[in-house]
This record gives structure tokens, sequence and C-alpha cells, in this order.
């Protein structure tokens, strides 16, 4: 056991209300590390199967997520988890094993108002497919955008910018020319060349 072991009951705090007591036999039934990192951009959290040196199913989640996306992601990786303890290493990672895996897992949540209405309602049509990642999820990834605690003045999706709104990217300065189904048409100040963003592209508006 690792030397900054925690009591599981620790996990609570980062789950929403009354979520934990459907979380915990899955730590209680298998031997599992858990480890909650620094936000990353690409992954929300990770699973490694035991391996001779490490003889315990290791997952990572993002310690920044808010609470309905933390569990969304643990559930994710407490899938790998079910789907290697019945399958081993003969499925795909993100197969029809995993996908029904992740679907029984997170059926007890709904219904029960653990989640907001809007996370609710985007979860219930995702987890009917559900992707290897919720950030593919368009409409799952807004619902849960909401609810993220850690966002700066002005930051937001670029689907909520209103047209003729200024923002700012890592790439520059734009103006959002139309809202499109999943793309939104901006246009570079500087260039005046024109670009699409995915919706859920993340910016930060400028006051004009
Ligand atoms: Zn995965």
């Amino acid at each position: 056991m690792g030397k900054q072991e925690k009591p599981l009951h620790t996990l609570q705090q980062f789950l929403p209300d009354n979520t934990f007591g459907h979380i915990a036999p899955y730590f209680k039934e298998h031997n599992i590390h858990l480890t909650l990192t620094k936000a990353r951009k690409s992954i929300l959290g990770d699973y490694r199967e035991p391996t001779r040196s490490e003889p315990y199913h290791r997952i990572t989640v993002n310690i920044n997520l808010n609470p309905y996306n933390f569990l969304i992601t643990l559930v994710h990786e407490l899938a790998h988890l079910v789907t290697c303890v019945e399958y081993g290493r003969s499925v795909k990672p993100h197969g029809k094993e995993w996908k029904a895996n992740f679907k029984n897992m997170l059926i007890p949540y709904l219904g029960k108002n653990f989640f907001p209405n809007d996370v609710e309602t985007a979860l219930s049509k995702y987890i009917n497919n559900p992707a290897a990642s919720t950030c593919t999820d368009t409409e799952l990834y807004k619902a849960l955008y909401k609810y993220d605690l850690d966002k700066k003045p002005g930051q937001t999706l670029i689907c909520h910018v209103p047209v003729g709104q200024h923002f700012k990217t890592d790439q520059g300065i734009f103006v959002k020319m139309k809202q499109l189904r999943t793309r939104s048409l901006c246009k570079d100040v500087g260039s005046g060349k024109q670009y699409y963003f995915p919706g859920i592209y993340e910016v930060e508006l400028l006051s004009q």
C-alpha cells in the first residue's frame, strides 16, 4: 500500500452528495490505487491494469473536476477495471464490453437527483453510446462545463459567446461572426481571416 494512502471516505468531498455509497464497494472489492492529479488538458482520468511490480489497479482522476465530472470520470475508469477483470486484454479499451459496463455502472446514478437536470439529460443520452472521452460529447461537455469552479472571469465556451463579441485565445484576438450547429465562425482581428472553431473551445471574453 502507498505511503500517502488516505482513508476511502476522503473521496466523498470530490463526489456529488449521496453518491459515495455507490462508489465505495468497488474499492472494497478490488485493490485500487487512486491518484488525484493536477489538471491535465487532454485527459480527465486514466486506468492501468495490475502488473507484476505494481499488482493493483491504478486509476488517476484530475483533482480540479467538478463533482459531476469527477463521478462520471471515476465510473469511466472503474468500467475499465471491471472490463479488465472480466476479459483481460482480449477486448478493445473502449469497445462494446467497456460500453456495456460503463452504461450499467452509470444507470444507478440516474433518476435520483444526484445530477442537475441539464447534466442528467445529457448523461442519459450519452450512456446509450458513450464516447472514449466525455470531452467529445458536445452536449455533455457543455452541461458539465457550467459547473466547473476554477474558471477565470470571462472564461467561457465559444458556443456561448454572443455574435459580434471579441474574445481571446492562445492564437490571438477574434470576433465571433456566426454560430453554427456545432462550430463557431470567427474572424481573426489581426489578419481578417475567418476560422471555424469547435463550439466547445474555451475562450476568454474581452470587454469592448
Ligand atoms: Zn477510457
